[in-house]
């Protein structure tokens, strides 16, 4: 997908505050950080949401998601966090490129509802 924004971070096109990156899918942070540490768990081959992705996939990333929320835990001492992704408009979906939010938590008043 040439003008998929997520797309361009996974080739190296743009630049992305990377944190994890293999064969199959990347971590970054996210530009909003909703939270500190507010990251975002994409594959690099281009699905648009969760219903398009193959499950081989999903599952790696759902280990990335583990691996890098234990990092976050460790480094940055987050209480806990929400896991989530958005699927099509509806739902706020913005970036139709799949991926997942890894949102940490720091105390029930940290801006997060
Ligand atoms: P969605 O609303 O689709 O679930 O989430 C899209 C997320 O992508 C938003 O949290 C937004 O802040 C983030 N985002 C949008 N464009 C960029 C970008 O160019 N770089 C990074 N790092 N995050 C982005
Ligand atoms: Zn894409």
């Amino acid at each position: 997908m040439d003008s998929c924004i997520f797309c361009k971070i996974a080739n190296h096109e743009i630049p992305g505050k990377i944190i994890y990156e293999d064969d199959i899918c990347m971590a970054f942070l996210d530009l909003s950080q909703t939270t500190d540490g507010h990251t975002l768990v994409i594959p690099k081959k281009h699905f648009a949401h969760i219903l398009e992705v193959d499950s081989q996939t999903l599952a790696h990333m759902m280990e990335v998601v583990q691996k890098v929320a234990l990092q976050i835990e460790k480094q940055l001492h987050a209480k806990g966090f929400n896991v989530l992704t958005n699927m099509n408009e509806i739902a706020g979906q913005t970036v139709h490129h799949f991926h997942i939010h890894i949102i940490p938590r720091y105390s029930d008043q940290d801006g997060y509802q």
